[in-house]
């Protein structure tokens, strides 16, 4: 038998987290056995699917690599099929007409409430043999009697007696199939071996079981993935921060890091945090999947995402740090080694994004000193220090093959003083704070006319602090 999973999501907005996971699981799951990864768009609600929520699926999938097998299916083109199926239950009496108004319905679930009762339909027009009129929906007869059970791959085996159940809506009045109907047709047709999908459609399984079963079709297997949580134990929403999947790609992530946070979310194998692709699909099972719910946490994606930084090619990581400085409208000055630039920063940097804010002191020019710094660097003596800095670094012929550190090193012993008289002021004429990179990696990037000019700006600046 040959696995088919598939994603079912409904367009209503950006592809978020929660959904990300889900469709990654199914796709693990169908690459690990060999099988298929069908995608379908679940659009049969028109006043609240859109093309733009379509695109941000794509967008979305298509970032992390989510690859499909296949044509997308989109439920919208698929009505006739669902109008046949519903007149074959009508046919055979496993499904009848209901005309009942929305003020009884309405009535009928206060009164349950009220007696404490789980609403419920009661079956007022079961029996009645209505013909099709303009308002009538069409609701599946659940057997009144017996149970449904089914073994969930993740959740174990769950029974569920048919009295709990009520006759569910399937085709509303303008003749739209409902969510729990149309998902049993298309699982069925596009012949679906494990529906892997969140666990707030588990009380609708049962439901769609006695659908299948009603048309005679295959029941498939089932795993419930359990939700997300925010850090503070409430349901992932957008007040957690960003969970749509396309933020964290303008946030500076990269795809191959969230979508190792995402399948870490609920699922573990051992104590292993980091895995490549390959290592998720030989890896993968829902054996795995966590029962309970699992937690959001940022920093643990901010340091998944920092691993994977440190193993990029710096080309690539070039490339996303001009697009964030494009997007920051800072041009990086002419003849800049961005890739020098990456290589230099990335180890302390969670982010693209971050990355960028770190670099900007190489990238345009110094403004400020950090006062503390200033303080701590800018004694009378750095006079001396800039001074035969600038001599040196002026003697320089050929800035390419210069070894800076020596450089460093000569106008130390030339002045016979610790290191830190000398290198202290420079970081901080170089960079404006007294933290940072290697010196002599900071001016290999600036360059020598530029390292020149800050080394000379800070010379005045120390100069004038100290005449004034
Ligand atoms: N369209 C449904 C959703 O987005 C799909 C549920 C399912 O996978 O069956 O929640």
């Amino acid at each position: 038998m040959t696995v088919i999973t598939r994603f079912a999501p409904s367009p209503t907005g950006y592809l978020h987290v929660g959904g990300a996971r889900t469709a990654l699981f199914s796709y693990l799951f169908a690459r690990h056995h060999n099988g298929r990864f069908v995608l379908r768009i679940e659009d049969t609600d028109t006043e609240r699917s859109t093309e733009a929520s379509v695109q941000a699926i794509f967008d979305g999938m298509q970032w992390l690599g989510l690859e499909y097998d296949g044509e997308v299916m989109f439920q919208s083109q698929n009505l006739p099929r669902y109008a046949e199926n519903i007149q074959q239950l009508l046919d055979q009496g496993a499904a009848y007409y209901c005309n009942c108004s929305k003020e009884r319905l309405q009535n009928l679930r206060e009164q349950q409430m009220a007696a404490g009762e789980k609403p419920r339909y009661d079956g007022h027009c079961r029996d009645l043999a209505l013909e099709k009129a303009g308002d009538t929906i069409v609701r599946f007869k659940t057997p009144q009697t017996g149970e449904v059970k089914f073994k969930d791959h993740i959740r174990g085996e769950i029974t569920v007696q048919n009295q709990e159940l009520d006759d569910l809506v399937i085709a509303r009045a303008d003749g739209m199939p409902t969510y729990n109907f149309s998902v049993v047709i298309d699982d069925a047709d596009m012949g679906i071996t494990h529906v892997i999908r969140g666990d707030d459609h588990i009380n609708n399984t049962p439901r769609q079981i006695n659908i299948y079963k009603a048309l005679g079709l295959p029941v498939p297997e089932f795993g419930h993935v359990p939700m997300i949580l925010g850090d503070d134990g409430a349901r992932l929403s957008k007040r957690h921060g960003a969970v749509s999947v396309m933020q964290y790609a303008e946030d500076g992530y990269l795809p191959e890091a969230v979508l190792n946070y995402l399948v870490r979310l609920g699922w573990s194998h051992g104590d292993q945090e980091l895995f490549s692709r390959e290592n998720m699909v030989e890896l993968f099972d829902l054996s795995g999947v966590n029962k309970a719910p699992s937690s959001f946490n940022t920093s643990k994606l901010d340091w998944i995402n920092q691993q994977y930084l440190q193993q990029a090619e710096p080309k690539r990581l070039a490339d996303l740090l001009l697009q964030r400085l494009r997007f920051l409208q800072i041009t990086p000055p002419d003849g800049i080694d961005l890739e020098a630039v990456v290589i230099l920063l990335r180890e302390r940097a969670h982010t693209i994004n971050e990355l960028a804010d770190m670099a900007l002191f190489l990238l345009q020019p110094l403004e400020t000193y950090d006062p503390d710094s200033d303080k701590k660097a800018f004694k009378e003596s750095a006079i001396e220090a800039l001074t035969t800095l600038h001599r040196h670094v002026e003697q320089v012929s050929e800035w390419a093959d210069a070894d800076l550190h020596q450089l460093i090193a000569d106008v130390v012993s030339e002045l016979e003083v610790g290191f830190g008289k000398v290198g202290m002021p420079l970081r901080v004429a170089l960079t404006g704070k007294a933290q940072g990179p290697a010196n002599d990696e900071i001016m290999r990037i600036l360059g020598q006319e530029e390292s020149l000019s800050r080394i000379a700006s800070a010379q005045q600046f120390v100069r004038n602090k100290f005449t004034a």
